[in-house]
């Protein structure tokens, strides 16, 4: 008899009473406080004694934080599918994941054509419950391109819109008895969900028994569908029959059901707190070491069942069913859901063969251990996605990606002291600072991670005045290629702290950062369009001017390819850290007047208010970018020159300078690992043919002295000597070969270990 392995849950089953609403809601909180891990209800919206089950799980969702709420069942006659779909995807997502869908194919049928519903034939009401399902799905399906068409006997879609995608791959559990119905839960249900008081000895094993030959018939494992079972009972304190005894008669009782009839959702049908607890206290957890020590005797690992379709898109040479315990539940594999919202970065399409998104460093380390033991498969890090030249997507290898790890924390008031896990974004740090009028130099943009620019380096809008980022880090926790937690600080493993500001990721997972911020308040943002038909002299006089410019200015430029019959257009984004207008367009002037000026912007704002410029978007990056970067003292005649030649080629869609120089240029060119402190500007070019720009980047080349990592995506083993001068890179090459031997970080710009220990 089977036990198809999922995970133990337990549930309760709340009357949805309009009589006393505040009570029903009560219990659902009760339930919560009692460790259940679902709450359900009932629908009938023909009965008036009743609360609507759509409008009850809502306002339930919003006073409960971490149970999952879920129909027991729906009445589909009486809600369009479409309908069901759409407010199911909107509970989930307002829940944060917590919804799930029992749905029933209908009964009542009186009280169904009592308010307006058509009444079917039971064989009827199962082909209607199969369409809807199609519905639902459909239009949960957001990523698909094409809207949903469905021509069914009882529904039809024409073209509706998709979306918007749950939160979680919600289940559908059918509420089933005969065979018709068990059939079709086998073709396509997620769950079966009978109740035990409507079952008859044996009746279990038959409808198993149909559902897992219905479902081996559509291809399917059977234990991709869950078995769920309404329960109900009294504790008296002699034995009165099934589920009428005492709390230890329970637990004998419900065992067979879970172990050998695969029950491993059960439900309890009560209204009464005492039930609720004695049941959470006395029958849960017996219950669950049982069945845990029944599994282990029989090697039987609990985790997500993946569909055989699932499992025919695993990639060759990554032991799947060897993923350690621990990681069961943040494994996302092809063909998972969510998969399509973390195989791609913001700017590469990927398509790894497992992601796990890792919650706790615990797991950091056992995904590192796990991954390290899979070889010959490729391996990277992903923080906040919007690597150029890092790798943290691959093509069938494993990524272990920190996004989660983002809390961020105030240590100390008084020295302006910051926690921020890598997972977080730039803007929700920026956010997070800004009431204590603070702010990290970071870069110009919103969406990036911590992880990856505070391990690379970090030029933005604070970078004259305030330096990089990594000039802000005091220490850090860092996951290492042996699996070991490090902490790097100026008195802990100062080789360490020296290598992670600025070849980070070369040598671990940083886990945690902690910055000391700076005091920023407001502070002036303009963006400046001009006509930069003078290409060159454009690039000369807007060099010339940053240069000149107090450190308090930050500037970036952006150049693209003319548009049909325009002029050539050079935006100028300027940051000045100063909160008074007069400095500020005093500050301005000069860059105002470097060529004919189209349009501008300028506003006293918050650094957090520039920085909230990211969508929360999943990324959708596609094919592989090309990006050059280089770092150059001035912008002389002939570079400004190059800088024309090269826009003309058309090889070039998308070209940037950054200002650096100033505070960044103040720190010892031998203090961190990050290349070259003494430019005052980061160049980087994007084009959309890889071959094409590096032979365009020849010419332009000989005039840097340095690259930024960041912006780079050409790996060749001679771009390490561009960004890093020869004794860094010798340094490096020790540590390497100190903290990473084996070059399990090698997924990147690879530091290869040096072959002695130095
Ligand atoms: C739209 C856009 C704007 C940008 N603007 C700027 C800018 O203004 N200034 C600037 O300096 N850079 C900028 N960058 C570059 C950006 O800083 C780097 O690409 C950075 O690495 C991205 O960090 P991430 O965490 O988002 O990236 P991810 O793609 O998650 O990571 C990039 C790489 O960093 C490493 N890494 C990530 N997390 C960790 C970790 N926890 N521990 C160790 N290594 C890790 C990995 O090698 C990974 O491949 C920009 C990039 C984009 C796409």
């Amino acid at each position: 008899m089977p036990d198809y392995g999922h995970p133990l849950r337990f549930g309760t089953f709340i009357q949805p009473s309009s009589q006393q609403p505040d009570l029903t809601v009560s219990l659902a909180q009760l339930s919560e406080q009692l460790g259940y891990d679902l709450v359900t209800f009932q629908d009938h919206p023909y009965q008036p004694a009743y609360l609507d089950t759509w409008t009850l799980m809502t306002w339930v969702a919003a006073r409960t934080e971490r149970i999952a709420i879920a129909s027991n069942v729906l009445n589909l006659p009486l809600r369009p599918p479409a309908v069901i779909a759409r407010s199911a995807a909107s509970l989930d997502l307002l829940a944060a994941g917590r919804f799930e869908l029992g749905l029933g194919a209908g009964g009542f049928w009186d009280a169904i054509e009592a308010m307006g519903g058509r009444r079917l034939s039971p064989g009827q009401a199962v082909d209607a419950l199969d369409e809807a399902i199609e519905v639902i799905r459909g239009l949960w399906a957001a990523g698909e391109p094409a809207p949903t068409r469905i021509d069914g006997t009882y529904y039809q879609l024409r073209g509706a819109k998709r979306g918007p995608a749950p939160a979680h791959d919600i289940p559908i559990w059918i509420g089933a008895y005969k065979p018709r119905i068990l059939r079709l839960t086998g073709r396509k249900g997620d769950g079966w969900l009978p109740s035990l008081p409507y079952l008859k000895p044996g009746d279990l094993q038959a409808g198993n028994q149909v559902i897992d030959e219905a479902a081996r018939a559509a291809g399917r494992d059977p234990a991709e569908i869950r078995r769920l079972l309404n329960i109900s009972g009294s504790f008296s304190p002699a034995s009165r029959g099934l589920l009428n005894g005492p709390p230890e008669q329970w637990v004998d009782d419900l065992l067979p059901l879970i172990l050998q009839d695969g029950m491993s959702t059960l439900i309890v049908m009560a209204d009464d707190p005492d039930l609720m607890q004695t049941f959470a206290e006395q029958v849960m957890p017996p219950l669950r070491e049982a069945v845990e020590k029944d599994r282990a005797s029989r090697g039987q690992a609990a985790g997500p069942v993946r569909s055989a379709a699932v499992l025919a898109r695993r990639r060759d040479g990554i032991d799947y069913d060897g993923l350690p315990a621990s990681l069961a539940e943040v494994a996302v594999e092809p063909g998972d859901f969510g998969y399509s919202r973390v195989r791609s970065t913001y700017m590469r399409g990927g398509a790894p063969g497992l992601v796990l998104r890792v919650t706790s460093v615990a797991q950091v380390i056992d995904a590192l251990a796990f991954a390290r033991d899979q070889e010959g498969v490729p391996m990277s890090v992903r923080s906040g996605g919007h690597g150029v030249s890092g790798r943290s997507t691959n093509d069938g290898g494993i990524i272990i990606d920190v996004a989660a790890l983002n809390a961020i924390e105030i240590l100390d008031e008084a020295t302006r002291r910051v926690r921020i896990g890598p997972g977080a974004r730039w803007m929700d740090v920026a956010a997070a600072l800004a009431p204590h009028g603070w702010a990290i130099s970071s870069g110009d943009y919103g969406g990036v991670g911590v992880g990856g620019l505070a391990t690379a380096g970090g030029i933005g809008w604070l970078a004259r005045e305030h330096g990089l980022t990594i000039d802000h880090l005091r220490s850090a926790q860092i996951v290492l290629a042996d699996g070991t937690l490090a902490a790097a600080s100026p008195q802990q493993n100062p080789d360490l702290f020296w290598a992670i500001r600025g070849a980070g990721a070369n040598f671990g997972i940083v886990t945690s950062f902690e910055f000391e911020a700076d005091e920023v308040g407001d502070i002036g943002f303009a963006q400046l369009a001009f006509d930069a038909s003078d290409t060159a002299g454009f690039f000369e006089r807007w060099g010339a001017a940053v240069e000149a410019a107090p450190r308090e200015v930050s500037s970036e430029v952006i150049f693209g390819p003319p548009r049909g019959g325009q002029p050539p257009i050079a935006q100028v984004m300027v940051a000045v850290d100063a909160a008074d207008a007069d400095t500020v367009l005093d500050r301005l002037q000069p860059l105002a007047q470097i060529a004919p000026l189209l349009g501008s912007d300028a506003r006293i704002t918050s650094y957090a208010a520039v920085m909230a410029n990211a969508s929360p978007d999943p990324h959708q990056g596609h094919g592989d970018p090309a990006a050059r970067s280089g770092l150059i003292r001035h912008i002389t005649p002939e570079f400004a020159a190059a800088i024309e030649k090269l826009m003309a080629s058309g090889v070039v869609y998308f070209f940037q300078i950054r200002s650096v120089g100033g505070a960044v240029a103040d720190v010892p060119a031998d203090a961190t690992a990050f290349g070259t402190r003494d430019a005052n500007f980061a160049v980087v070019a994007f084009g959309a043919d890889r071959a094409r720009l590096d032979k365009a980047w020849e010419e332009i080349y000989p005039h840097f002295r340095g690259l930024y990592l960041s912006f780079e995506t050409d790996t060749r083993a001679e771009r390490l000597g561009d960004a890093f001068p020869g004794p860094t890179l010798e340094r490096l090459r020790t540590l390497k070969r100190r903290y990473d031997p084996g070059n399990v970080f090698r997924d990147n710009f690879n530091i290869a270990p040096s072959p002695t220990l130095g």
